[in-house]
């Protein structure tokens, strides 16, 4: 049973089912693909170190599926996940919506849009899961299975099952503001050059053109022939995981990209006839809940590239911390980010290792995506798309493995694992393998 169909989601559910286990996806929204389709956050993140590629199996096989259908977007080649050094490239999501619907259909996974995982039936104690509750069109009804899942970016699935976890705002200082996404159409990319934006930004800031001063506006990213996706206006102080401040962020989200739309068409050349036509139907998360995991990846581990010999899939994104507010000093922190060693050389990456993936002391339960265990930090490197997928497929193949022979998530056979995710392509560069999976070392009590 897999919540929550985004890339985390796709990426467990394909994989369980193609290594033989009957799988249910339920996802809340009426597409899969998550932030990449439902919020049109239609890009994927780093997936070259600038050398070679650092991403395998699932995800190589949509970004080339993609690829060969023309959902990619113009002057993407395949240099961008083989060898270019810190690119990221657009995508068509109406496109990638089709290619995940046939994806899971060709896998055989049984997909139910508009269904929410919203109660559960678990033991914590014994950190085991005995079925969830889910509410769709049809109403209510109980789902019970041997493996969960939760990949729906909230950590909604281990949170109700009374897994530790991390609130953004709760047990953080602050919350990084998410963006309602939009796509637009209408620009001149003869003409538009991304080069020029800053400077627009700073005398539209100076000019008092918008409500607020956010210096830093990703902008615009195009995203086929004719259309872009637009990252621009963060929204300060909301709550991913409180409704009214969730509702407040979706009414605020659709004003900054009326005017945002307006800000490009007055200053930034290119964009004359630039027209909104759509905006997300779900809010741009950046940060909400993240579980407590058998591991968790921090910013030492990215800073010193570790690597680890229960990898799951290596990565080299930076990590990328949006500010806060919207003060001169926090753009000032957010610039200087990438002066340190936060960017990462060519050749370099780091590994994310299993135990990301295990709620602490569960038997039965996965968590992949956004919502796996890091820190802070660490969190705004892997929670890119391209990341997610492969956290995904080894949720999925973990989950088989458990199935199979019994073992508990928390005491997989890693080298098992590993072996199993190479067999199907995964990139999995280290060298020698072991049993056990790396454990966190210090901090937290165990459950039961
Ligand atoms: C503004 C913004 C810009 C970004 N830019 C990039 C970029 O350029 N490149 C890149 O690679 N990444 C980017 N990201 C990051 C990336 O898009 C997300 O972090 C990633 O999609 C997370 O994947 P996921 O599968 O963990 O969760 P999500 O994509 O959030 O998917 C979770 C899914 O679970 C569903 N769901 C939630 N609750 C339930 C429930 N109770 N029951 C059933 N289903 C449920 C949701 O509807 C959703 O479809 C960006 C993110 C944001 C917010």
């Amino acid at each position: 049973m897999v919540a929550g169909g985004g890339p985390a989601g796709c990426g467990a559910a394909v994989a369980a089912a193609r290594l033989g286990a009957r799988v249910l996806l339920v996802e809340a929204s009426g597409c899969l693909g998550g932030m990449g389709t439902s919020a049109l956050v239609s890009a994927w993140s780093h997936m070259s170190d600038g050398r070679a590629s650092v991403i395998g199996g699932l995800m190589l096989e949509l970004v080339e599926a993609m690829y060969e259908r023309g959902h990619i977007a113009p002057s993407y080649d395949r240099s961008f996940w083989t060898t270019r050094h810190n690119r990221g490239l657009g995508y068509d999501p109406e496109g990638y919506k089709r290619l995940l619907d046939e994806w899971c259909e060709g896998a055989g996974v049984e997909v139910r849009l508009f269904t929410k995982v919203i109660d559960v039936d678990a033991d914590a104690a014994e950190g085991h899961v005995a079925g969830v509750v889910v509410h769709g069109v049809d109403g209510y009804a109980f789902v019970a299975a041997e493996a969960f899942v939760d990949a729906t970016g909230d950590a909604v699935l281990a949170e109700a099952c009374g897994a530790p976890s991390l609130r953004a705002g709760r047990d953080t200082e602050r919350i990084m503001p998410p963006t309602l996404c939009a796509v637009q159409t209408g620009i001149d990319y003869e003409v538009f050059d991304r080069g020029l934006q800053q400077a627009a930004v700073e005398r539209a800031i100076r000019d008092g053109f918008f409500s607020q001063d956010d210096r830093h506006v990703p902008g615009l990213f195009r995203s086929g022939r004719d259309h872009a996706i637009m990252n621009a206006g963060h929204v300060f102080g909301m709550d991913a995981l409180d409704g009214k401040s969730l509702s407040a962020g979706m009414r605020r989200g659709r004003a900054l990209a009326a005017e945002y739309t307006d800000f490009f068409r007055r200053y930034v050349p290119g964009c004359a006839d630039i027209t909104l036509v759509a905006t997300g139907s779900l809010m741009g998360v950046r940060e909400s809940r993240r579980v407590v995991g058998e591991y968790e990846l921090c910013y030492d581990d990215y800073r010193e590239r570790r690597h680890f010999h229960d990898q799951i899939a290596i990565y080299c994104k930076q990590v990328d911390i949006h500010v806060y507010d919207d003060s001169p000093e926090e753009y000032e922190r957010y610039l200087r980010s990438f002066e340190e060693r936060d960017v990462l050389a060519p050749g370099e990456s780091y590994g994310i290792p299993y135990g990301v993936l295990v709620p602490l002391g569960w038997s039965n339960l996965w968590v992949a995506g956004r919502c796996a265990s890091s820190d802070v930090m660490v969190n705004g490197a892997i929670r890119d798309q391209p990341a997610c997928v492969m956290m995904g497929q080894a949720a999925g193949t973990a989950a088989v493995q458990a199935l199979g022979s019994g073992e508990r998530a928390d005491a997989l056979d890693t080298r098992r694992l590993v072996e199993t995710l190479r067999a199907h392509g995964a990139h999995l560069p280290q060298g020698e393998l072991h049993g056990s999976m790396t454990r966190r070392t210090t901090g937290v009590a165990r459950p039961g």
